[in-house]
C-alpha cells in the first residue's frame, strides 16, 4: 500500500484576522487534498496556527489580554473561516499544544548532542517602544523600520544553530532535486541566495525581553525563536520522536505549500533542521505568489484588505474558490478584483455550469417526469470529450496547475451547452421522438454526473448539490468517472439554480 499523501499549510500567525492570502493558501491545499482523496489515496491534510513571539505578545497587550487568552480567542476565527470555505483538514495543530512543546524539546536534545547548537553573542539594534530587535540591514536609515525612532545597540547571549555547517550539503541537495522547490524560478532564487555564506541562525530570545514563547530546555532564561518553533510543526504534527510508527507512516511530507515570502525559511532553515536530526526531506516545497488588490499590494495602511468572511457572505465559498484557483497560475502573483469575481460568477458559474445543470434536470422533469429513461444508445460526442477531460485534469493537478484543470472542465461544460443548442430537445419533444429525446437526455445527465464528480476537489458544495440531485451520495472517486452508470428509473430532483446571478 502506498504512503498517505501528506500535505501542509504554513502555520498562520494569529496576530491579526485571516486575510485573502491565508484563504488562498488553504483553498489551494484543500483542492490538492481533495483531489488526492478523489484519486483514492489516504490523505493527511494539516493546517494550524503559530502562536508565540513578540508580535502576538504585543497584540495581546494592546487589548489588555493575557497572551494565552488572546490566542485562544483568535484560533476559532481561523477555524471558522476554514469551515466557511469548505476546507476539509484532517488535523489542526497549534504551537501552544503540549505535544508540540515536548517534540521541540526532543529535537533540541538531539541537536545539542550533535554539537549543532552553541551559545554566542547576538548583536543588533533594539527599539524600546516597539520591543523589537533589528539587524543592521533591517534598519531604515539607522532608525527603527516600524516607528522610525532611535534604536540602541544591543548584544545579548543567545543560542545559535549551525546552518553554515550544512550549506554545501543543501546546495548539492537543491541541485540534485529539481522538484524539491517549485516553481523552478524560486529554486533558482534560493540557489543564488546560497552563493553567499550562510550565517548561523539565532534560535533563542532572552526571556527578559520576550516572555511569550517556549522555554529553551537547557536555559530557562531563553525562549525559542518563533520560526524554529513553528517549522517543527510539520514533524510534531505526525508524532516525530513520540510515536515513530505513526511518523514513518506519514513522513516524508509530500507537499508543503507556502507563500513566496516565507520560502527561505522553508527551503533553507527547514531542510537543514531535518538533515541535522537525520530525517528524510519533504518531497516538495511549493511557493505560491501574492494577491494584489486591484493592482496594489495588500496592506492595512492602504485600507485595501479584502475580508474573506465578507466575500463568502456576498458570493458564496465556491465562487471565491473558483475565482482564486482560476484567476492566477499557481506560483505567480494574482490581481484580485471584486468586479472580475462577479463577472466570473455570472458567466462561468451561473451561465455555463448552473445553466447546464438546470436545463438538464428541468428537461428530465418536463419530458420524463423526472425519471431517468432507458437509453437505447449511448452514442454522443460528449463521451470522448469527458474521457480526455479526466486525463487533462489529472495531469494538470499533478503538475500543480489547478487553473488548467478548471479550463479543461469548463471546456466540457461549454461543449455540453452547445450540444443542447444543436440537438434542440424541445423540437424532439414536439415531434414526439421519445427514444431520441431519451438518449439525448441520458447523455446530457451522464455528463452532468461526471462534471459533478470531477468538481468535488474544486467546488465541493456545488459538486455535492449536483451529485445529490442525481441521487448520488458517498465518497466520490475517479473510479466512478466511467460513462454509463446512471440507472434508468432513478428519480432526479427538479433543478434549482446553483449560482444566482449577482448584479
Ligand atoms: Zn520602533
Amino acid at each position: 500500500m502506498s504512503k498517505p499523501f501528506y500535505i501542509t499549510t504554513p502555520l498562520y500567525y494569529v496576530n491579526a484576522k485571516p486575510h485573502i492570502g491565508h484563504a488562498y493558501t488553504n483553498i489551494v491545499c484543500d483542492t490538492f487534498a481533495r483531489f488526492h482523496r478523489f484519486l483514492g489515496e489516504e490523505v493527511r491534510f494539516m493546517t494550524g496556527t503559530d502562536e508565540h513571539g513578540t508580535k502576538i505578545d504585543r497584540a495581546a497587550k494592546d487589548q489588555g489580554k493575557d497572551a494565552k487568552v488572546y490566542v485562544d480567542e483568535m484560533v476559532p476565527l481561523f477555524q471558522s473561516l476554514w469551515n466557511l470555505l469548505g476546507i476539509q483538514y484532517d488535523y489542526f495543530i497549534r504551537t501552544t499544544d503540549d505535544n508540540h512543546h515536548q517534540i521541540l524539546q526532543n529535537i533540541f536534545k538531539t541537536l545539542e548532542a550533535k554539537g549543532d547548537i552553541y551559545r554566542g553573542k547576538y548583536k543588533g539594534w533594539y527599539c524600546t517602544p516597539c520591543e523589537s530587535f533589528w539587524t543592521e540591514t533591517q534598519l531604515a536609515e539607522g532608525k527603527c523600520p516600524d516607528c522610525h525612532r532611535d534604536v540602541q545597540q544591543l548584544a545579548e547571549d543567545n543560542y545559535f544553530f549551525r546552518l553554515s555547517k550544512y550549506q554545501s550539503w543543501l546546495v548539492g541537495y537543491l541541485r540534485d532535486s529539481p522538484r524539491f522547490v517549485w516553481p523552478e524560478t524560486r529554486r533558482n532564487e534560493i540557489l543564488s541566495f546560497l552563493e553567499r555564506p550562510l550565517e548561523d541562525l539565532c534560535i533563542t530570545r532572552p526571556r527578559a525581553r520576550l516572555t511569550w514563547g517556549i522555554a529553551y530546555p537547557s536555559s530557562p532564561e531563553h525562549v525559542v525563536y518563533v520560526w524554529f518553533d513553528a517549522l517543527v510543526n510539520y514533524v510534531s504534527g505526525v508524532a516525530y520522536s513520540k510515536d515513530m510508527k505513526q511518523f514513518s507512516r506519514f513522513w516524508p511530507a509530500d507537499l508543503h505549500v507556502v507563500g513566496k515570502d516565507i520560502l527561505r525559511q522553508h527551503a533553507i532553515y527547514w531542510p537543514i533542521m531535518l538533515k541535522a536530526i537525520d530525517v528524510e526531506m519533504p518531497r516538495t516545497v511549493l511557493a505560491h505568489g501574492w494577491w494584489t488588490i486591484e493592482g496594489s499590494k495588500v496592506s492595512k495602511s492602504r485600507g485595501n484588505v479584502v475580508d474573506p468572511f465578507e466575500i463568502v457572505k456576498r458570493y458564496g465559498a465556491d465562487a471565491f474558490r473558483y475565482y482564486l484557483l482560476h484567476e492566477a497560475r499557481l506560483g505567480l502573483d494574482g490581481s484580485y478584483s471584486e468586479d472580475l469575481l462577479v463577472e466570473r460568477l455570472n458567466s462561468d458559474l451561473a451561465d455555463d455550469l448552473g445553466n447546464l445543470v438546470l436545463r438538464a434536470t428541468s428537461m428530465l422533469e418536463r419530458y420524463f417526469s423526472g425519471r431517468i429513461p432507458d437509453a437505447t444508445s449511448s452514442a454522443t460526442p460528449l463521451r470522448g470529450k469527458l474521457a480526455s477531460m479526466t486525463d487533462l485534469v489529472k495531469n494538470a493537478m499533478l503538475g500543480f496547475q489547478p487553473y488548467a484543470a478548471l479550463d479543461a472542465i469548463w471546456e466540457v461544460v461549454r461543449e455540453a451547452n452547445r450540444f443542447v443548442e444543436q440537438n434542440k430537445p424541445w423540437v424532439l419533444a414536439k415531434e414526439n421522438k421519445k427514444e431520441e429525446l431519451g438518449n439525448f437526455l441520458v447523455g446530457l445527465l451522464e455528463t452532468v454526473r461526471l462534471l459533478g464528480l470531477v468538481l468535488t476537489s474544486f467546488l465541493p458544495s456545488t459538486a455535492e448539490k449536483i451529485l445529490s440531485s442525481l441521487g448520488i451520495n458517498g465518497r466520490p472517486s475517479i473510479q466512478d468517472m466511467q460513462w454509463g452508470s446512471l440507472k434508468a428509473g432513478v428519480r432526479v430532483e427538479k433543478g434549482v439554480p446553483l449560482f444566482p446571478k449577482v448584479e
